[in-house]
């Protein structure tokens, strides 16, 4: 069994990352039952999820909870299909076709959702920025946030967030406004670790969405001024701000040296272009393809 204990009551599997292709899984106990959050990227991943989460926190599992529709974090839901799926409206409006949850018992939520169980509650926000739909899931009695893709903490993707893929039909990129109203959400609430999509869980949580905020703040300015410059995608060059710096000295010290630095061009080009694109205004234009 992987699956650690963060709090009393919430428990991730940290590990699946290095043997699969999948997200961070795990969950939260709220005392006569437990809640999946995220399943991982196969059934088998899933399977494995809901088994270690009963071990672990010895009550039945009863919900899925899905942050959002990416495959390495939906791909195992079919280990829960006799549960409750919990997951935005938004979300289940994106799903790809081929993904039913026709037969589920559902509960669907527009902005947000609690769970209520003695004393403890576990809430679901939608907030948007990674993709379509996206949510996430604060267990305000341990101060727990387990805010998915939003974040990418080292040693995965050079700790840069994804904004590759925030939708399919229309194609769209990041919404980093919906990412920076996701931080100053954050701020209120009290949290003592945040759990990421990918990587490592974070311990200094101010701290770090004090760090994600100036990150997006500085893009955001920087991209507005190159916009009302008249520069075009292709004129723009990225700036070496603090966290891409640190991923690119981290890329040139990888033993495949070449490799990463070419992977890391891709994922910091999805950065420049999601920026590009909402502040130029493309976000919004609706392609249907
Ligand atoms: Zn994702």
């Amino acid at each position: 069994m992987n699956l650690e204990k963060i709090t009393t009551h919430t428990a991730i599997d940290i590990e699946i990352q290095s043997t699969t292709r999948s997200c961070i899984i795990g969950g939260v106990s709220l005392g006569n039952y437990a809640v999946a959050i995220d399943s991982g990227d196969s059934l088998e991943v899933g399977t494995k999820l809901r088994r270690d989460m009963e071990k672990h926190f010895q009550v039945p599992v009863k919900y899925l909870f899905l942050t959002h529709t990416h495959g390495d974090h939906r791909n195992g839901k079919d280990a829960f299909n006799d549960l409750t799926l919990i997951a935005s409206k938004k979300c289940m409006q994106t799903m790809p076709k081929s993904v039913s949850f026709a037969k589920w018992k559902k509960e669907i939520f527009e902005t947000n959702f609690i769970l209520e169980e003695d004393s403890s509650s576990l809430e679901f926000h939608h907030v948007g920025g990674h993709s379509y739909g996206f949510s996430i899931a604060y267990y305000s009695t341990e101060e727990v946030l387990f805010a998915g893709d939003l974040f990418i903490t080292q040693p995965v993707n050079f700790g840069l967030p994804f904004m590759g893929f925030y939708q399919n039909k229309p194609k769209r990129t990041g919404n980093p406004e919906e990412y920076l109203a996701a931080f100053d959400k954050f701020k209120e609430m009290k949290i003592e670790v945040i759990i990421p999509g990918h990587g490592r869980a974070i311990t200094n949580p101010q701290e770090f969405l004090v760090e994600q905020t100036r990150f997006f703040k500085s893009l955001k300015s920087f991209f507005i001024a190159e916009i009302e410059d008249g520069k075009e995608l292709e004129q723009i060059e990225m700036p070496r701000l603090k966290p891409i710096e640190e991923a690119y000295k981290d890329a040139e010290s990888r033993k495949e040296r070449s490799k990463a630095v070419r992977f890391l061009d891709n994922y910091v080009d999805w950065i420049k272009k999601s920026f590009f694109n909402f502040y130029s205004g493309k976000f919004f234009e609706v392609e249907d393809n």
